[in-house]
């Protein structure tokens, strides 16, 4: 089944506002094995959606359009749609009924723009929008489907999840999709391919696909087949082959980001940690608090970006600061002591490093970082050398940070 997709508004063709509509639609619908042929992006004109609807209907069996279902003068989707399928907008009391029940539940009066969501295409099934006020439309025929969706992405993707799926799960009848993400960290793109190559299946119902991000390349195994077990057991097989050859690498097999797997480990081990941060002024314990529930093992951090705070505060002696220099083993180690004690956490991790452009020397070139953890036993460190621009290494530095911390919970 091919699909294609539609967004439409002015801010979208001028690039004032990014397509990440598109983006989001096409990630789910691969997911379900819905491969996306075609993206088209118009502007906010009546002739040319209705063009572009037409042209979708006529080559694609799934067509998704996001944009321009609003209430105003400039949100002419509808008007299209009817050109397109020669269809009246019809006024539906019990929408209007909806939206005011809706809008006084929040103790406001529905304004009489709002009114213009109860006219709908004549014969379009209407999708409920859980949180706003403009429906999906839906046209379905044997062979193939039409669906409009606001352009707002909280409305979009709350509509997509709600009615779209579910309806072209249905759809598609026929058939299992089983999908595994395994997340690596700490390896390239080519030399994973160069680990696994001759392990990627080649037919055309089953994939492996690389994709590499800032913080790792994820691997995502994807099988179809009539039936689940099958499909199941052919993945099965395939991510155990793949652990065998790179599971050191592996921070997790599913969705979790590598601070949600630390933040599991720390629970499960009733463990804390804290961080002492110089060339990522502070980036670890951000993503370690961008999960909720984090308090419960994360203490705190010191940004320690001068060597008087690296001394006074977290005890770096001043013989290693001299004789080392601030970006060296010696000194990760003593900060991720002096942050464990500090503030008499479990766990300590550091970073030091040179994040550039400027500030490389030929001994300590820009991209090269320490990192300590330490814990009760002792404290050891990692010298890794990255490329890439500024915010490049210090992302890559704070995932490596977390990952070797991961592998400290669980003795590796
Ligand atoms: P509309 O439904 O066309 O009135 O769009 C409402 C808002 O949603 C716009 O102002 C944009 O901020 C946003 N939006 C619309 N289309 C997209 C898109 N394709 N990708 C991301 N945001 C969008
Ligand atoms: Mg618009």
């Amino acid at each position: 089944m091919n699909a294609e997709i539609i967004t439409i508004g002015e801010e979208i063709i001028s690039g004032h506002t990014l397509d990440t509509n598109s983006a989001y639609i096409a990630n789910k619908l691969s997911e379900i094995g819905i491969a996306v042929r075609y993206r088209v992006s118009v502007g906010d004109r009546v002739e040319d959606i209705e063009e572009a609807i037409l042209t979708a209907w006529n080559r694609s069996a799934v067509t998704i359009a996001t944009g321009g279902l609003g209430p105003t003068t400039d949100d002419i989707t509808k008007k299209a749609i009817c050109n397109a399928f020669e269809r009246k907008l019809i006024f539906h009391d019990d929408l209007l009924k909806l939206l005011e029940d809706r809008f006084r539940s929040l103790h406001r009066k529905l304004p009489a723009v709002a009114q213009n969501q109860a006219l709908q295409p004549q014969g379009a099934d209407l999708l409920d929008n859980p949180i706003g006020s403009a429906p999906g439309i839906l046209f379905q025929e044997d062979e193939r489907c039409f669906v409009a969706l606001p352009g707002v992405p909280s409305e979009m993707e709350a509509i997509i999840s709600q009615s779209v799926l579910p309806y072209l799960r249905k759809r598609q009848g026929r058939g299992h999709i089983e999908i595994r993400r395994l997340r690596t960290t700490g390896i390239t793109e080519s030399e994973l391919s160069e680990a696994i190559a001759d392990l990627e299946p080649t037919q055309d119902h089953f994939r492996l696909a690389y994709l590499p991000g800032y913080q790792g390349v994820d691997l995502r195994l994807v099988c179809q087949a009539s039936e689940e077990a099958e499909a199941i057991a052919k993945v099965d097989k395939l991510a155990e082959a793949i652990v065998g050859r790179v599971g050191a690498f592996i921070y997790t097999i599913g969705d979790q980001s590598i601070s949600e797997v630390v933040g599991s480990l720390l629970t499960a081990a009733g463990k804390t940690v804290a961080t002492a941060e110089s060339c990522t002024g502070g980036l670890v314990a951000k993503m370690l608090t961008d999960v909720s529930g984090s308090s419960s093992y994360f203490l705190g951090s010191v940004v320690a970006y001068s060597n008087d705070v690296k001394h006074d505060v977290l005890k770096v002696p001043t013989e290693l600061l001299q004789g080392y220099g601030a970006v060296s083993a010696q000194v990760a180690e003593a900060m991720a002591t002096g942050i464990r004690i500090l503030v008499s956490s479990d766990y300590g991790l550091s970073l030091t490093g040179v994040a550039g452009p400027t500030g490389g020397t030929p001994e300590k070139p820009v991209g090269l970082v320490y990192i300590g953890c330490a814990q009760a036993s002792g404290v050891v460190s990692k010298k890794i050398n990255l490329f890439g621009t500024r915010q490049r290494v210090r992302e890559r530095s704070a995932t490596m940070a977390l990952d070797i911390l991961r592998k400290t919970i669980i003795g590796r």
